[in-house]
């Protein structure tokens, strides 16, 4: 029996670093280095808010140089602290590799409640952090690219982008500076659903695994599957809703702030979002088993095959993990399972995705963000017409030959040409895929590994070595 402890959310990340390192057959030195962070910014800036001044506290962590630019989030929450933006910008590193993202990774964290904030203080706040980064060259499109976390979003990217640019006005890559900004402020289609388009992915990929399945006792495919979502934020929302559409599942149980709902007959996702967007909480929700704000967390143990914890950290721990019911654990977020809630699932055979590979997507597609903003043209411009054109071609070639004629739907559907959220939505997927079976493979192949989590960081950490090597940084 594993008893509760109070274990930090960074000493979690290197638990797992040191449980898989052994599989690598690495050099300890070399491990020791792409396990420590590189390089830690503490800033604090005084703000004035309602006539009074305020100490602002705030960071930015580049965890690993390996790649540049490092990439990696801002978060803005009370709880924000060192080790927290160390252990995010960690993981980020991993992300980043286990997706062939070629960055380093990195996180900021601005240590307010942002909701008790008006918009133009949180302006405010947002564009002297910003300065504090360019000061200390630790923002730019060739150095360190932060994008949304936590309590941020397309508003605050806008704000940096605006930042920087005033700045930097010769820099004609300016736009890069920073992802998740608005599609019409140089941003990308699909990036703002990205995260819980590509957890909806991953989780397709373990359900369409039947090892996997057949361990679990469950039926191959996503569909059909019950699901419980923890957090309506911008990742739970968007992983509930395509799952929902995309993928049949059937979502039981949410949680939010105010508390949580359950009914094992369904919820349908979008007339729960629209009813706490009219009435502000969930719990009015209709036919459904409510628990109230203080035992929310209940929807830990909630019975289903797939839990979606997608808020924050440090979730799911020796205190819970006994009770947990669901079969899979799917980690939207970052950190959610603590090192000692992992090994009491491990012993009960849950199965968890975990975050480094299956939160992935909103990077990717800040990548491609990125790539979009470097090149400086939409994807899809130079070859939408052109293959439109050659497939009408075919269509009335395939017409000719067969004597038949293709209904005017159809030759719609054959003959479209693909858009910027497409070529977004398809590079996700792929991305999503050969990730999982990447983590799969490492997986099977090492009968000494017993989870994907500890794949998942094996297979980082080998992909992170094999760049230290080839840059002749390690012998
Ligand atoms: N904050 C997100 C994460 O934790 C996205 C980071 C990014 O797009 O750079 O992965």
């Amino acid at each position: 029996m594993i008893m509760a402890k109070n274990v930090s959310f960074l000493d979690s990340v290197n638990r797992y670093f040191d449980a898989a390192a052994p599989h690598t057959g690495l050099d300890e030195g070399l491990l020791k280095q792409i396990k420590v962070c590189n390089g830690v910014y503490q800033i604090h800036f005084p703000v004035m808010v309602d006539g009074k001044v305020q100490v602002i506290e705030a960071y930015r962590a580049q965890h690993s140089n390996h790649r540049s630019p490092t990439k990696g989030g801002i978060r803005y929450s009370n709880h924000v602290n060192q080790d927290e933006v160390v252990a995010l910008a960690t993981l980020m590193s991993y992300k980043c590799a286990i997706v062939d993202v070629p960055f380093g990774g990195a996180k900021g964290g601005v240590k307010i409640n942002p909701w008790e904030y008006s918009e133009a203080d949180l302006e405010k706040i947002t564009r002297r952090y910003t300065t504090e980064l360019i000061r200390h060259k630790f923002i730019g499109p060739a150095i360190d690219v932060p994008a949304p976390d936590y309590g941020t979003g397309s508003r605050e990217m806008a704000w940096i982008y605006d930042t920087y640019r005033a700045f930097y006005p010769d820099d004609i890559n300016a736009a890069g500076c920073v992802t998740g900004k608005p599609v019409n402020q140089n941003g990308v289609r699909g990036r703002t659903e990205a995260t819980g388009r590509g957890v909806f992915y991953g989780i397709r990929e373990a359900c369409n695994n039947k090892e996997l399945m057949d361990k679990l006792g469950l039926e191959m495919g996503i569909e059909g599957k019950t699901m419980v979502i923890q957090g309506l934020g911008n990742v739970g929302s968007y992983t509930a809703t395509i799952s929902q559409d995309e993928g049949e599942v059937k979502i039981v149980g949410v949680s939010e702030v105010e508390g949580a709902i359950y009914n094992a007959d369904g919820i349908d996702i979008h007339a729960l979002l629209r009813h706490r967007a009219h009435h502000g909480s969930i719990l009015s929700y209709p036919d459904a088993r409510i628990y109230g704000k203080d035992k929310r967390r209940a929807v830990m143990e909630f019975e289903c095959d797939i839990l979606v914890p997608a808020a924050l950290e440090n979730q799911i721990d020796a205190n819970n993990a006994a009770n947990v019911r669901a079969k899979i654990i799917a980690e939207a977020a970052n950190g959610p399972v603590t090192a000692d809630g992992a090994a009491i699932l491990a012993e009960r055979g849950v199965v968890v995705i975990p975050d480094i590979y299956l939160n992935a997507g909103g990077v990717t597609v800040s990548y491609f963000e990125w790539l979009k903003n470097l090149s400086h043209m939409r994807f899809g411009r130079l070859e939408k017409r052109f293959d439109e054109r050659a497939y009408r071609r075919i269509v009335d070639q395939i017409e000719a030959t067969t004597g038949k004629v293709i209904s005017d739907r159809d030759r719609e559907l054959i003959v479209r040409g693909a858009d910027e959220i497409d070529l977004v939505r398809s590079g996700l997927e792929e991305t999503m895929i050969t990730g999982f079976q990447q983590v799969y493979k490492m997986y099977t192949d090492n009968a000494e590994i017993k989870d994907l989590r500890t794949a998942a960081f094996a297979l980082a950490i080998s992909k992170i070595s094999s760049d230290y090597i080839a840059l002749g940084i390690w012998p």
